[in-house]
């Protein structure tokens, strides 16, 4: 056994983990990270990277279809998932190596190997080894969670989905939320016949009312067979796949079932409530503006604390962690205001409040319009893009901005600079339109469509 100090060991070795050792180490700190898989976390290596570029995968054949009705004359044949995902490992390991050049560039020293707390200074390695810390960092990140079902380990989960031998035929997948419906979408693009149940009225729970609306109408329109209201009641392996009877009566069998049903931070097993961190109720860590748990040397960002669970905001946990602790200068994390898109096809973006959490506040007018864009219209298409902003009476500040359409997680990281600067309808009114664009709607809505 060695006794090693460090000033800082991180524990996971995600994109907050990364990041933070990366950034602690540049300040001149000696810095430790473990992590018992692979390097970059959810997001490189099962969630954001490898899911985009399935998107990217399942949207050929909408394209080539509109290629077609463009004049070009296009014919299409099957999808080859194995050569696909052999190409999608290879890009992830590429992204591995990266994070690891990354790491070692900057000085901190990596051990492949489980964590736990041995005390709010100690960090036991399953290697046997032992860390000594002034601070430690726990960035472990969550994992997917099946419902409480027998049979439940017979249907997959999200970090399943890359490593598939074949496409199923059939897929149902369970859940209304961001994992569910980005994977119906790219699913249903790939050529799998897909079967959605969500429990609730309407998928997307949070989102503005209007856009989920619109989003759930062109998931339906493009062949994805959505039940809102309805949940898996049991599930049973027969032959060919998985027997399942739902809540509105119906028997079939899918040869998959995906839950989607959420995800769950990593905080059993690694020693934290021993070492005095509070936990609450969902098992997260507890921790204040500056990611500080309840013990004065150990902090925590990213999913494991189950605040906001995306990858840029544990990566600006991760930096002002770093400037708290290491620059001197105390900098707590501002989750206001964050942009997201769900991958959906098409995307929704958003920022803010939505329509009816903004109503709920304050008196506030509603900017919106839904049409097809020129490049649908042309073809004769049916599918209608949506802009809405939700501004306050008061003080004239657009409070949210809500856009379904192509390339809204793009559109949305640029409106979302106006707005997080604080901008007025009326400094939107100012900025003269990019035609012909969708997003030039965005700045000549005039009148509001609805005002209270
Ligand atoms: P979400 O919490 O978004 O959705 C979980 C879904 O499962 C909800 O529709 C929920 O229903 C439903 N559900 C939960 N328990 C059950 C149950 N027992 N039976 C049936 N349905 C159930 O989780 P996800 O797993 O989709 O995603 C996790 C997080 O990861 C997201 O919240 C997001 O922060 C992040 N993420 C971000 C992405 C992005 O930025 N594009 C992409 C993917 C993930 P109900 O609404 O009724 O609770």
């Amino acid at each position: 056994m060695t006794d090693t100090d460090y000033d800082l060991v991180v524990i996971g070795g995600g994109s907050g983990g990364v990041r933070a050792a990366r950034m602690a180490a540049a300040r001149g700190a000696r810095v430790a990270l473990a992590e018992d898989d692979r390097m970059g976390g959810t997001c490189v290596i099962r969630g954001c990277v490898p899911k985009k570029l399935m998107v990217f995968a399942s949207a050929y054949p909408e394209l080539m279809a509109e290629a077609r009705d463009y004049g070009w004359d296009v014919t299409s044949g099957p999808f080859d998932w194995t050569a696909f995902r052999t190409r999608l490992h290879a890009e992830l390991d590429r992204l591995e190596g990266v994070y690891r050049r990354m790491l070692d560039g900057s000085g901190v020293t990596t051990f492949n190997a489980r964590a736990t707390l041995a005390d709010p200074h100690t960090v036991a390695l399953s290697t046997g080894e032992t860390l000594r810390a002034r601070h430690i960092l726990v960035a472990t990140g969550g994992h997917p969670v099946r419902p409480p079902l027998p049979n439940a380990e017979h249907g997959l989960v999200s970090d399943d989905l890359f490593h598939l031998e074949t496409l199923p035929k059939t897929l149902l997948i369970v859940g209304g939320g961001f994992i569910a419906c980005e994977f119906a979408g790219i699913m249903n693009g790939l050529g799998v016949k897909v079967t959605q149940y969500y429990r609730g009225a309407q998928i997307l729970r949070g989102f503005d009312d209007e856009a989920r609306g619109l989003v759930a109408e062109h998931m339906r329109a493009d062949g994805i067979d959505l039940h809102t209201g309805t949940n898996l009641l049991e599930m049973e392996p027969v032959t060919g796949g998985l027997r399942v009877k739902a809540t509105n009566g119906s028997q079939q069998v899918f040869e998959q079932v995906l839950f989607a049903t959420g995800r769950t931070p990593n905080t059993a097993g690694i020693g934290l409530e021993q070492a005095g961190v509070r936990l609450g109720r969902r098992g997260e860590i507890q921790v204040d503006a500056y990611s500080q748990t309840a013990v004065p040397s150990i902090y925590a960002i990213g999913d494991v604390t189950d605040r906001v669970n995306l990858t840029p905001v544990a990566i600006r946990e991760a930096m002002n962690f770093v400037q708290t602790v290491f620059g001197g200068e105390p900098t707590p994390t501002d989750h206001d205001q964050i942009p997201s898109a769900v991958f959906t096809q098409p995307e929704l973006g958003s920022i803010g409040l939505t329509e009816e959490a903004a109503r709920a506040q304050e008196p506030v007018e509603v900017y919106c319009t839904s049409f097809r864009p020129m490049r649908q219209a042309f073809i004769g298409g049916s599918k209608r893009v949506m802009m809405k902003l939700v501004v306050s009476i008061a003080t004239r500040k657009v409070l949210g901005c809500h856009i379904v359409a192509p390339e809204a997680g793009e559109m949305i990281q640029l409106v979302g600079i106006a707005i997080k600067m604080g901008a007025t309808k009326e400094d939107i009114d100012r900025v003269v339109a990019v035609h012909p664009t969708m997003s030039e709607e965005l700045v000549t809505m005039r009148q509001p469509i609805r005002s209270e």
